[in-house]
């Protein structure tokens, strides 16, 4: 069913592959885990920002550990469903951008080592980002982002 395997990343860790093609449009997988507010969330662990004030935990499956890139070859569609931004090959890593989900006004960001010539140095808010990448990400945004920025 699922296209997609957990591996070892030489860029950062591990990481989620593809192991099958996979084409523009299709779903690879779906974010889910305990939602949390800022006070329930446990931050040493994997969390995702959904919300203002919301977290989605850990799920101990596969939508813990996609890397982020500054050019990715996924995105959100339609609330927590991860699809292919184009067609992906086989061994392919697949990737989110950070920037369309995280929105903290206190997260400090950290570096980004995703490679791509593109890559903007460091992973940060959204509301850190410039205005023609916010507006690129725009598509791609968790639906909070949308709401919040752009009217939904
Ligand atoms: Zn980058």
């Amino acid at each position: 069913m699922t296209k997609v395997v957990l591996k070892t990343s030489v860029s950062h860790g591990k990481g989620v592959f593809a192991c099958e093609p996979i084409t523009q449009g299709e779903r690879i997988l779906t974010f889910t885990g305990p939602v949390w507010n800022s006070a329930q969330a446990d931050f040493s662990t994997y969390h995702l920002q959904i919300g203002e004030d919301l977290y989605l935990g850990p799920s101990a499956d596969l939508d813990d550990y996609v890397n982020h890139s500054c050019q990715p070859n996924g995105g959100f569609d339609d609330g927590l469903h991860l699809v292919a931004l184009r067609d992906i090959l086989p061994g392919e890593e697949i990737t989110w951008d950070y920037g369309t989900a995280i929105d903290e006004a206190d997260f400090e960001g950290f570096p980004c080592q995703c490679g791509v010539l593109s890559c903007r140095g460091q992973v940060v808010s959204f509301r850190h980002l410039p205005g023609a990448v916010q507006e690129r990400l725009r598509p791609w945004l968790l639906p909070y982002l949308k709401v919040k920025y752009f009217g939904g």
